[in-house]
């Protein structure tokens, strides 16, 4: 097939790995199919992580020849992964038109946390994160989300799999909210990934619709909010969004979200040296998130040049936890991991940056 009549051919022909189950079985029984046949396609695409149809061997032959007339089946390529002497990897990974995202894998003392993108780039512009500057390129689909999951599972030597998923890459997950709740379905699915809801944690800017719909989605994931700021005038500056959906909607939304029992959500608080890191701005903390049962995640600021401020001293850092802990709210600082690889919080952006120390994978 020459590049332009495949090129066509994607666009026509839907992406298998952007289905969700009941979505998947729609479409078989559309083209006459059996809807069971939905579900064991649904297994060798997420479970066996197969793309190619001819090696679907229990369909048969007939099913298989529709399939390769009607459907394609994408993939995420790892294009290059660099490790941190601290034992984290970021991948940088190829989605099918060529753009480009990151992923990172954290290893802990008895977890394996994936940390993946949502959207290529992110249009929120957040004056303090990398991402940002390279504005938005494009959402992802649920393909590429979920895709990433078997990408970054492909890289891992036997014995070792990923057991929790943040949403804590490249993108804002609730601002490409449909191919987000998808790509959930799919990695929680038991025919698919089934990865316990509570093992996944969406993190937000704090849309408030984005958050309502993930409530009402019935989904049970984890929330976490990016919070880094307590005063409206303040938050307006770091984090644009805020002009649109200010503190006082964002936290009757937090109030209003699901939790289930013992569990609590996170705020996550970037902390930036004299912006956001006095002890009045923790005083003020503990009252805003008084009545919510949650953790604040501190994130010492991770700098960079494009960014134009600085991280406080661990003392300072400190000082912060302690005043929000005799308040009662459990605060724990997030130890900064694959720093020397830019796969940070806040850090990981593609466009134009070198890969001179990345060992590629062949
Ligand atoms: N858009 C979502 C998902 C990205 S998560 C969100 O904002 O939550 C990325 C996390 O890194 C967010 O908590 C964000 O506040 C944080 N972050 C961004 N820039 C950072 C930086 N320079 N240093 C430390 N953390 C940063």
């Amino acid at each position: 097939m020459t590049a332009v009549s495949s090129e066509m051919r994607a666009v026509q022909v839907p992406d298998l790995r952007d289905f969700t189950l009941p979505e998947l079985t729609e479409w078989m029984t559309g083209l006459g199919e059996p809807p069971y046949r939905a579900g064991q396609i649904f297994r060798w695409l997420w479970r066996r992580q197969v793309g190619e149809f001819r090696e679907m061997t229990d369909l048969p032959m007939t099913c298989r020849q529709v399939l390769e007339a009607h459907a394609r089946v994408s993939t995420v390529a790892v294009v290059a992964i660099q490790s941190s002497q601290d034992g984290t990897h970021k991948l940088l990974l190829e989605l099918p038109d060529g753009e480009r995202i990151e992923a990172v894998l954290i290893p802990e003392a008895r977890r394996l946390t994936a940390c993946i993108s949502s959207q290529v780039g992110c249009a929120l512009g957040c004056r303090f994160c990398l991402t940002a500057t390279m504005g938005l390129h494009r959402n992802l689909r649920p393909a590429e989300i979920a895709g990433q999951l078997v990408a970054l599972g492909k890289t891992l030597g036997s014995g070792n799999h990923i057991t929790h998923i943040v949403l804590m890459g490249m993108g804002e997950p609730l601002a490409n909210y449909t191919a987000t709740e998808k790509a959930l379905r799919i990695l929680i699915a038991r025919e698919g990934l089934a990865f316990s809801p509570r093992r996944i944690t969406v993190s937000t800017v704090g849309l408030v619709p984005g958050i309502r719909g993930l409530a009402r989605s019935g989904l049970g994931v984890s929330l976490a909010v990016s919070l880094t700021a307590t005063t409206d005038e303040l938050r307006d500056r770091l984090v644009p969004i805020n002009r649109r959906y200010p503190l006082r909607e964002l936290l009757q939304a937090c109030r209003d979200f699901p939790l289930p029992p013992r569990r609590r959500m996170t705020f996550e608080y970037v902390l930036m040296a004299g912006i956001n890191d006095g002890s009045e701005d923790a005083h003020r903390l503990v009252k805003l998130l008084k009545g919510i049962r949650c953790k604040v995640n501190l994130i010492p600021l991770n700098e960079a040049p494009e960014i134009p401020f600085r991280r406080p001293s661990r003392q300072q850092v400190e000082a912060f936890q302690k005043i929000l802990e005799r308040a009662g709210t459990i605060a724990t600082i997030r130890e900064s991991r694959g720093e020397d690889i830019s796969a940070a919080c806040g850090m990981l952006a593609t466009a134009e940056r070198p890969l001179d120390s990345v060992c590629s994978v062949p």
